[in-house]
């Protein structure tokens, strides 16, 4: 999963919410460049 800024609005959204509208765009106001502000990693820690 990863996370997203809109490049008008500046409002963050996951790649869910991404897969809910036709195409890559901000569902908020609709802009179409975003950027990608980090990826969420799923660490397994071992207890030993
Ligand atoms: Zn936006």
């Amino acid at each position: 999963m990863a996370i997203y800024r809109c490049g008008r609005c500046g409002k963050e959204f996951d790649d869910e919410q991404l897969r809910i509208l036709p195409g890559i765009r901000c569902p908020y106001c609709g802009y179409s460049i975003l950027f990608m502000v980090r990826k969420r990693t799923i660490k397994i820690v071992k207890a030993i």
